[in-house]
């Protein structure tokens, strides 16, 4: 099947080709021709099975036949939940658009960064505006932008958006909107709950769900090596020595954790930045740029990094700390195996977090066994977890706590004690 054969234009076609994509994916193929016949979508799909161009491909046809966007108006809105993937997709406009006709006027706008240059892009409108809400609220509030000329509207990583975290944002981005849109949701994960969400945002639309059996299923053997925490920095440099990865992204649970696990990296002579919220915009960039060109070798980061970033040849991933939900897990493995590669998604498993990681392992349905590596093995038994007998309802029959109730205490005394 080819990309003109899901109706987008000659121009298009050979702009997918330039970026080396021979064929469409399994979600561009569901997805192209659904947004290029104006409907609503609601997209499940693995990360690195090519969402990003299963809607900037159409959204770029949409442009190139429809008119000019307005001074300070847009008739495309995509929003998203990080600055590093805004700044991305933007890249994925820009690249597919470069040899089009006529260039559309692409506008990427995140906050950690001077707003004045953004309000000058928006200045003559935009036709395609790539955006996090937090920035695009300020935006608004300039008067920089307005959001009545809106025609297609695009949630990406959809469920943290639609997320507790965006709500209050979200929703006052969507009061601004005009009611009669095209909606596009993509996401690797909808939880039940978002999905509800998501339902109440769109109309009659097209479900296209790629499981990764219809996908090329990203390759990912993922692995548990069992450790003391204390042992983890040693463990990890001991992987570097043995695997030789070219680059390794590392999660961590904090920031704190992440300057101080890329510091004693660092210390060892290993090619090692941190990557977490309280760095700067530029920071960010440089450290995802040096990652990207080999001049480091590993990253340690927190959650900032887990969603959407696409690291091409990327083939390990290390949770030094666990996620804090099976989402995120989801999020953070995927990041190796992309577009076609292997890779090995690593986590490391300490006594007092193996009922979190169990928990995990039962949302993603998998029990993945357990490694020991000479020289690590772990001496820490795991924490108590029987219900004392003091506790008010020890003994009483009916009144014990039940073993989900004992992971789920573990995993949040885990969680308290790592925030
Ligand atoms: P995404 O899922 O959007 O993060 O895309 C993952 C990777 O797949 C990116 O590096 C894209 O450049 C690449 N990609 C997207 N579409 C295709 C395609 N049709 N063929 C090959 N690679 C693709």
């Amino acid at each position: 099947m080819s990309f003109t054969s899901l109706g987008l234009s000659p121009a298009l076609a050979q702009a997918a080709s330039a970026q080396g994509y021979l064929a469409p994916t399994a979600v561009q193929l569901a997805a192209v021709p659904a947004i290029l016949q104006g409907h609503d979508v609601l997209a499940t799909a693995q990360t690195g099975s090519g969402k990003t161009a299963a809607y900037c491909l159409p959204l770029l046809q949409q442009w190139l036949t429809g008119s000019q966007a307005a001074p300070r108006q847009t008739h495309t809105l995509i929003l998203l939940p990080t600055r590093e993937l805004a700044a991305q997709v933007g890249d994925t406009l820009r690249q597919l658009a470069q040899d089009l006709p006529r260039r559309p006027k692409i506008a990427v706008v995140f906050g950690g960064v001077s707003i004045n240059p953004q309000m000058m892009a928006l200045r003559g409108g935009a036709d395609i505006v790539a955006a996090t809400p937090g920035r695009l609220l300020d935006l608004l509030a300039h008067n920089a932008l307005r959001l009545s000329a809106v025609k297609t509207l695009v949630l990406d990583e959809a469920d943290r958006l639609l997320d507790l975290g965006f709500a209050d944002e979200l929703s006052r981005v969507l009061a601004l909107l005009p009611p009669y849109r095209q909606n596009l949701l993509f996401s690797a994960t909808f939880p039940p709950a978002v999905r509800a969400l998501a339902e109440q945002l769109l109309n009659q639309p097209q479900r296209i769900d790629i499981t990764p059996s219809d996908a090329a299923a990203p390759d990912i053997r993922q692995r548990v090596i069992e450790v003391d925490a204390a042992q983890r920095t040693l463990l990890l440099r001991h992987l570097l020595h043995t695997h030789g990865w070219e680059r390794v992204l590392v999660f961590v649970a904090s920031r704190h954790s992440a300057d101080r696990v890329a510091g004693k990296l660092q210390a060892a002579g290993i090619r090692a930045a941190a990557l977490h919220g309280d760095c700067s915009q530029g920071q960010r960039g440089q450290v995802l740029a040096d990652l990207k060109s080999g001049r480091l070798q590993v990253l340690v980061a927190t959650d900032v990094a887990a969603r959407g970033i696409d690291i091409a040849r990327l083939p390990a991933v290390v949770n030094y700390d666990l996620p804090r939900s099976p989402v995120d897990y989801t999020h953070r493995i995927g990041r190796t195996g992309r577009a076609g590669a292997s890779g090995e998604a690593i986590s490391f498993v300490s006594a007092d977090c193996a009922a979190h990681f169990q928990l995990i392992e039962k949302r993603q349905r998998l029990r993945l066994p357990r490694e020991r590596i000479a020289g690590f093995e772990p001496k820490a038994a795991a924490p108590e977890t029987a219900v004392p007998a003091n506790d008010g309802n020890g003994g009483i029959k009916g009144k014990r706590k039940s073993k989900k109730d004992k992971l789920r205490e573990a995993a949040a005394r885990e969680q308290a004690e790592r925030s």
